[in-house]
């Protein structure tokens, strides 16, 4: 795991809005940040402005827990997210800017008979995606993570699903990287500028209203990860979508003793050791709906419970921080992607616990969709709004990391 840091990031400084632009990028995060460089650098469109409302990267690309992998349960999925680990593999070199991938394999856990039957059935759908995941027993799990405890209370380990392309990446470098290569091709960002209101004529979208004044479009993408249903409110669409927060802590850093990213649905619970040498702690959704970013006694009380069962070694380990981001869940756990009932205003949405891994193959997705004025990529058109009126729902509830 490399431990050196990204350089310095040079952007351009902070500008006058300009009065219109050919594309307005709703959010400053890795999935917004991302459309813009696509945009700019592989179709050639730089009439582009990206409107942030706090800074670059402070939403819940700041917040993840930086896993990538590709394991999921539908085709459409492992499709989609193995299509984004890949490109995520060439990103340094495409940034020439070190993002800090780190391929560490991911573990999860199966205590039940049902539990393998899924997971055999997510092995070969990966594996027929050229995904590398496959079955290991007990033994081989010791072998791989000989800290972890295979026998917590009630609920042995009996397998487990050993992903060997689960990988880590620095979440900031990537909105970093991206920022970078997209403002040196001309893609403006404006931080700290809120986009308040929609017009919306004829069925397009001609303009945003901002805390800094209106800004006409020739179109718009919403790329706004945990507040997608209010602005698609703004815009007139309704939203098959529940907002929670979702928490994750760090510890104070140990030597290194795991490598493997390993998580457990069943104990609503995954550990990760950073390149710091700090543990990473994650676990299901806050159980009530909110917006609202505080961390809680009660999910770093039941979380470190569990984390204790795997790792009991944690049981003497100091939290040093403990944070939380919004996470918009969807009926079934897959994003809202393309084009929405506004002609010209284009979705990167439903964004739930699962995002920060797919963040370039949503935007060089959504930079050809922009791109081509509404062709959508065969990649995401399993994730269009429709599929909820159509009953065509992508069903990833099952491959969450921990049950949410
Ligand atoms: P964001 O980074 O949130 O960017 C959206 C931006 O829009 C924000 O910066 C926000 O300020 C801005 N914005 C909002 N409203 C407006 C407005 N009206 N005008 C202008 N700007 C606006 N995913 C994984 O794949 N792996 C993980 O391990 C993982 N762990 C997670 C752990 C936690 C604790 C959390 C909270 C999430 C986790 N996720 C994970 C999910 C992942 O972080 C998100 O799905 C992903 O980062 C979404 O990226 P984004 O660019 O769409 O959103």
């Amino acid at each position: 795991f490399s431990s050196d840091y990204p350089e310095e990031v040079d952007l351009p400084p902070p500008t006058e809005l300009k009065p219109s632009y050919d594309v307005v990028i709703i959010g400053g995060g890795g999935h917004g940040l991302a459309t813009a460089y696509y945009l700019a650098r592989y179709h050639g469109v730089t009439k582009v402005a990206v409107l942030e409302k706090a800074y670059l990267g402070g939403g819940n690309t700041a917040r993840n827990t930086a896993v990538i992998r590709s394991n999921y349960l539908t085709s459409e999925g492992v499709r989609f997210y193995a299509e984004s680990v890949k490109m995520f593999k060439g990103l340094s070199n495409e940034f020439d800017f070190n993002i800090m991938y780190s391929e560490r394999g991911q573990l999860t856990l199966a205590h039940t008979d049902a539990t393998v039957r899924a997971f055999r059935q997510r092995a070969e759908v990966n594996k027929h995606f050229g995904g590398r995941t496959e079955m290991i027993d007990r033994q081989q799990i010791r072998e791989l993570v000989p800290t972890l405890n295979l026998d917590p209370g009630h609920l042995p380990v009996l397998a487990g699903l050993w992903h060997i392309d689960g990988a880590t990446a620095r979440h900031d470098a990537v909105a970093w990287g991206y920022a970078k290569e997209a403002a040196k091709r001309g893609v403006e960002i404006h931080q700290l500028t809120e986009v308040q209101d929609l017009v919306i004529e004829n069925n397009r979208i001609v303009a945003v209203k901002t805390n800094r004044g209106t800004v006409k479009c020739g179109c718009a993408v919403q790329a706004i990860a945990g507040h997608s249903s209010l602005l698609m409110r703004k815009a007139g669409i309704r939203a098959p979508i529940h907002s929670y927060p979702l928490q994750a802590m760090v510890t104070q850093p140990f030597k290194p003793f795991l490598d493997p990213l390993v998580s457990s649905s069943a104990l609503h619970c995954y550990v990760q050791q950073t390149g710091r040498g700090e543990v990473v702690i994650g676990g299901g959704s806050d159980p009530y709906p909110l917006y609202n970013t505080r961390s809680t006694l009660e999910l770093k009380e039941g979380l470190l419970a569990h984390a204790i069962e795997m790792f009991p070694f944690l049981a003497n380990a100091k939290l040093m921080r403990q944070w939380a981001g919004i996470t918009d869940i969807t009926p079934d756990y897959s994003p809202i992607m393309g084009l929405s009932p506004v002609d010209n205003y284009y979705l990167d949405a439903g964004w739930g616990t699962w995002g920060f891994k797919s963040t370039p193959i949503c935007g060089k997705t959504m930079a050809q969709l922009v791109a081509s004025g509404g062709v959508v990529p065969d990649l995401i058109a399993p994730f269009s709004l429709a599929r909820f009126s159509t009953f065509r729902q992508v069903n990833e509830m099952g491959a969450t990391a921990a049950s949410h």
